[in-house]
């Protein structure tokens, strides 16, 4: 193995604090740092030691991060040259059929951490590519990670779109532009499962659409046969043309954003010449449950998709509290023997607690639940065991008596 990119400096770590590093998990937190060997810019490859001098990883240095490295290699010297073009290839290698299904041109092709390259995300939507660069170590690279993609997948260009949140905590301002070859139309026509979905890759939520949901949206159309759906968190419609393609008696749709529910409209008449009769609903998921419950309306199937409301476990009681409420109300709104396909994608809850959620909620509802599925993220949002911060989605497939 040939080692060629110099690595100048060394972050020592406390004592004991190699522990976690060594079992692999891609973040040095800042308490866990004794001193730094040498200047450090935010942005540059640095190596991890212990106490002892043992080298021990090699990672993206921010010092002004809560996460001050960000782990990518563990190997005891230095990175390949071409250590990027590798990770990116065995990326890719992962998300080809049957990984994939069949009439799909729409994945998430990097998912960051969980494919060794940390603050990296980049979308497929059919033939353009979608990339965000989440902390300055990325950043850095992002030309050179353009440039290969360019090579090996020949798209008609790569958009970056790095807006999210998480840039302020690492001194960074939102950057948006072309990095390769065109830039996208607004809207973009993307197949997934034999589905048609315009994306709005510049103006739409994340990179535009909802990729981790795929199977949940096929599974959950499984039960969709002859039963009144209520989409509530709809955005684009995912779930909604899905139940619709399982013949769903009617639709009934539910976001805050008027842009994500005309768009939802548009997906389902891009996919049937005579959609069931749907309704939308502009306005809070919270308060229109609790109407339709004070009037007494009743839905043979819910799915509920609500954004993170806890981010991190920090917000575990509150988002506890706000997942309790929207299920109760949606169990209360189910005929017996209803479905209800529920979901958290907040990292600030693991699947267990979800599912205690989801129990209590029952109770306190005087309902009985049959789990069905126990639901996850899809294959290409793959989960390193040891990152188990990585596997953020959980879903609950139910049938309520
Ligand atoms: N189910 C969708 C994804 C949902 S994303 C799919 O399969 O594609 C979450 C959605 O919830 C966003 O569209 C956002 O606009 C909406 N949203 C967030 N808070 C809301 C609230 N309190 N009431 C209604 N919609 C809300």
């Amino acid at each position: 193995m040939c080692y060629t990119v110099p690595v100048m400096i060394t972050v020592i770590l406390k004592k004991g604090k190699e522990k976690s590093v060594l079992r692999r998990h891609p973040w040095v937190l800042s308490g866990a740092v004794e001193r730094v060997v040498g200047h450090g810019e935010p942005g540059e490859i640095v190596r991890v030691a212990d106490r002892g001098g043992n080298l021990l990883a090699t990672g993206f240095y921010n010092p002004i991060s809560p996460i001050p490295v960000r782990l990518f290699s563990w190997h005891r010297e230095s990175v390949e040259d071409n250590f990027w073009e590798k990770a990116l290839q065995t990326a890719i290698s992962l998300r080809v059929f049957p990984t994939l299904p069949d009439k799909t041109n729409a994945c998430r092709l990097v998912f960051s951490e969980s494919d060794f390259m940390p603050g990296l995300i980049v979308d497929r939507y059919n033939d353009h590519l979608i990339m965000q660069c989440l902390n300055p170590g990325i950043a850095r690279l992002k030309n050179r990670i353009a440039h290969h993609l360019m090579e090996i997948l020949s798209p008609r260009g790569i958009y970056e779109k790095s807006d999210s949140d998480i840039l302020k905590l690492e001194g960074l301002s939102p950057h948006c532009g072309i990095l390769a070859g065109v830039t996208p139309p607004e809207t973009i026509a993307i197949q997934e499962n034999g589905y048609e979905f315009f994306v709005n890759p510049i103006s739409g939520h994340k990179t535009g659409f909802y990729l981790d949901q795929r199977d949940n949206r096929w599974i959950t159309a499984l039960y969709a046969q002859g039963r009144t759906v209520l989409d509530a968190f709809s955005y684009t419609g995912g779930f909604s043309v899905y139940t619709a393609g399982h013949s769903a008696a009617s639709l009934t749709r539910i976001d805050a954003s008027h842009e994500a529910l005309s768009l939802g409209e548009k997906n389902l008449a891009a996919n049937f010449p005579a959609p069931p009769p749907s309704e939308n609903i502009r306005g809070n998921v919270f308060q229109v449950l609790r109407k339709f419950r004070d009037a007494g309306r009743q839905f043979d199937m819910i799915i509920l998709d609500p954004p993170r409301l806890a981010p991190t476990r920090s917000h575990q009681n509150r988002a506890s509290r706000g997942y309790k409420d929207i299920n109760l109300l949606a169990m209360k709104l189910l005929r017996p023997g209803g479905i209800l396909s529920t979901f958290s994608c907040s990292g600030g809850i693991d699947a267990a607690t979800f599912e205690r959620i989801v129990s209590w909620a029952a109770i306190d509802a005087k309902r009985e639940i049959q789990i069905l599925r126990r639901l996850f993220q899809g294959p290409d949002h793959p989960v390193r065991v040891a990152f188990p911060e990585g596997s953020y989605l959980k879903g609950l497939l139910c049938r309520v008596l």
